[in-house]
């Protein structure tokens, strides 16, 4: 971590120090990093008593209601509306938290960590550190550096924060950084195999079934290339999955040999087509999502676009394409 790094997570902590009542949120499509981060930091700072509200910003996928803490995520309520201090983590842009940018833009004071490489610096206090693989990484550094000790609960929070924004410690970004804190982590006595069977091993059969009804619908396109596959309405009624169901259905349309870029298309409605973008060597995903208002990092990102699913494919795959030019 760089020097204005270490020099602001300094200011965080003199704020957090004279703030009761703090609020923590994170970005609507809830993953690991984001439900992980949230709650390692919400334990940490209830042991130094502080009035902690974490807020939910959508449902919560159910791979992660196992974690510790999974109870301190609380409904929107706008009549919360007493904020000293309101904490974001893992969120690229203010419009990243939803319904609970209101209450950020109420709270007398703002913090922002991310990890994210488009993170817009919408904080009073920005501890951004692109270098990281996850937020979880930098939420480590945060409370040891306010000398909270790391319990097994916050452990498991951080583990599964890093363990799902690596794709389970593969991605190029992890360092031998990550493997020190993951050492710890494990020193402090997590249960890592129960953690990774939670996460990775506990599909429902409702899953199942839409995985592979989607897997049928896989595309490629330059010579294998480029690999499409969807997620419909119609796939979900006949299943009974919802869209949170289809996490993971895009790694592993990734493994494909051929495969430098996979994308899914969710159909949230009839034109409104939420797409997930995940790349293997060169290709960078958030340029690629960038161009349809998205973000997110070079391995991994998402764009809406506003369109029928076959328009938003079409669209999708020129800018792939096009990118694969450069
Ligand atoms: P996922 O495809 O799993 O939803 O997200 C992959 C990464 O891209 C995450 O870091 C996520 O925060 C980011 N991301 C996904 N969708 C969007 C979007 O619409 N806008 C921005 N700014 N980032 C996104
Ligand atoms: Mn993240």
């Amino acid at each position: 971590m760089n020097r204005e790094i270490l020099l602001n997570m300094g200011k965080a902590i003199d704020l957090i120090k004279e703030s009761s009542n703090i609020f923590i949120a994170s970005h609507i499509n809830p993953d690991g990093d984001n439900i992980g981060s949230s709650l390692a930091l919400a334990l940490a700072l209830k042991k130094i008593n502080k009035n902690i509200v974490v807020l939910k910003s959508d449902i919560i996928p159910i791979d992660f209601t196992f974690l510790p803490g999974i109870n301190l995520i609380k409904e929107y309520d706008d009549k919360l509306d007493d904020i000293d201090l309101f904490i974001t983590l893992d969120c690229g842009d203010i419009n990243r938290l939803g319904q609970n940018k209101i209450l950020f833009e109420n709270a007398k004071k703002t913090i922002n960590i991310d990890h994210h490489i488009s993170n817009t610096n919408f904080g009073d206090i920005n501890i951004v550190d692109s270098k990281v693989t996850a937020t979880g990484e930098l939420i480590y550094y945060f409370i040891k550096q306010m000398e909270i000790e790391i319990d097994k609960d916050i452990a498991t929070n951080i583990y599964t924060a890093i363990s799902t924004d690596t794709g389970s410690f593969k991605y190029e970004s992890v360092s031998s950084d990550t493997h020190r804190i993951i050492a710890d982590l494990l020193d402090i006595g997590i249960d890592k195999s129960d953690i990774n069977i939670n996460l990775y091993e506990n599909m429902s059969f409702t899953r199942m079934k839409l995985f592979i009804k989607s897997l049928t619908t896989l595309e490629t396109f330059n010579n294998g290339k480029i690999a499409v596959i969807e997620v419909t309405q119609e796939m979900l009624k006949e299943t009974g999955a919802s869209l949170e169901d289809s996490e993971g259905i895009v790694s592993f349309i990734k493994k494909l040999s051929t495969v430098e870029a996979a994308c899914i298309l969710k159909e949230l409605e009839k034109e409104d087509i939420k797409i997930s973008l995940r790349t293997k060597k060169y290709l960078d995903a958030s340029y690629i999502c960038n161009k349809f208002d998205g973000g997110g990092h070079k391995r991994a990102a998402g764009c809406t676009i506003y369109k029928g699913i076959k328009e938003a494919k079409e669209l999708i795959v020129k800018s792939i394409q096009e990118a694969m030019k450069v």
